[in-house]
């Protein structure tokens, strides 16, 4: 079983925000067997390799947390690399984890999969009911074909693929890039650098009113290690927080746990979005996980996280 401490485990992706979250509770909780490599060591996207790799190491279970990721500038700018880079790692990793006979999957998707006018808070059954968001169409796409893939073998090979939904997440090892990052790393570097260079303003993209929900990526893993010990269902399972905040109130509360002084600048030429995504998490409330971690206790711990980084 998975609760046995000594399984070897595949940690696809451990060097990124949701893998490093993952290996960090893993070890914390005493597993010994976690099996990690680098992209330059093993390349996902490249099948010879990866088949290798499962044969020669036969992983227990695998943890797929490897992904082509960004936000929403990044998805809108490079469309064929969202798309092709995500379809290739997971179909390598889930049909290379089945022939090798691990005994189970968790594979890791978005909540930008559901359409982009799903009724809130959105539940799972939402999948596949109405058009996407078009700024992220191209990663969503790839992550629904990687929950279909889990199912698919699940009902033709009785094999035990899983699926888990996380919100936006947050946290250690983020990607703060300028423009590539996903609003909340950004913004904090943005008011860092203007605290730094006694700035006057900062610019936060959009008009401010669209509502994010976030989730601190430590909650993430504790739910992916929950769900891997009590969770084999044909659902994918969303992971969220239940609180949802305005991008204005986020950028204020940024604003206020960097301590910038100056003021914000809205620039409407940037998109906002989708206007809403608030998951349903009660389906994983049910089964007994709850989150712990408050949004502004997160962001305090980020950003101690991010000194430490830009220090280096
Ligand atoms: P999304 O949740 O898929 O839309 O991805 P993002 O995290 O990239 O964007 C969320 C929201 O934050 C959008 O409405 C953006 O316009 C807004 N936003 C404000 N400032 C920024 C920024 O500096 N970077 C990013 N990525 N988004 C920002």
């Amino acid at each position: 079983f998975f609760s046995d401490k000594s399984s070897k485990i595949l940690i696809a992706g451990h060097k990124g925000l949701v893998g490093s979250a993952i290996v960090k509770k893993l070890s914390e909780s005493g597993y010994t067997n976690l099996l990690l490599r680098t992209h330059s060591e093993l390349d996902l996207t490249r099948q010879a390799q990866v088949e290798k790799f499962f044969s020669t190491h036969k992983p227990n279970y695998v943890i797929l947390a490897a992904a082509k990721v960004g936000g929403i500038h990044a998805n809108n700018t490079y469309p064929a690399e969202f798309i092709s880079i995500n379809l290739q790692i997971q179909t390598n990793v889930i049909h290379s984890a089945y022939t090798n006979e691990v005994k189970k999957i968790l594979f890791l998707g978005s909540s930008c999969i559901y359409p982009k006018y799903a009724p809130q808070p959105i539940k799972e059954d939402a999948l596949l009911t109405g058009p996407l968001e078009q700024t992220n169409e191209w990663y969503a796409i790839a992550k629904i074909a990687g929950i279909k893939m889990c199912q698919a073998y699940r009902l033709q090979y009785n094999w035990d693929a899983i699926s888990g939904m996380p919100t936006n997440l947050y946290g250690p090892n983020d990607n703060f890039h300028p423009e590539n990052s996903h609003v909340l790393p950004a913004l904090m570097r943005r008011f860092h650098e203007a605290k730094v260079g006694n700035a006057k303003e900062v610019v936060v993209w959009g008009s401010g009113s669209p509502l994010r929900e976030f989730l601190h990526v430590d909650d993430l893993a504790d739910a992916v290690v929950f769900l891997m010990d009590k969770y084999s269902g044909l659902e994918h399972v969303n992971i969220g927080s239940g609180k949802e905040v305005s991008i204005k109130e986020l950028a204020e509360l940024v604003k206020e746990v960097v301590g910038f002084q100056g003021e914000l600048v809205w620039d409407s030429s940037k998109p906002d979005g989708t206007p809403r995504k608030l998951m349903d998490s009660s389906k994983l409330a049910g089964l007994g996980w709850v989150p712990k971690i408050s949004l502004r206790d997160g962001l305090v711990d980020t950003y101690k996280w991010y000194l430490e980084y830009v220090k280096q």
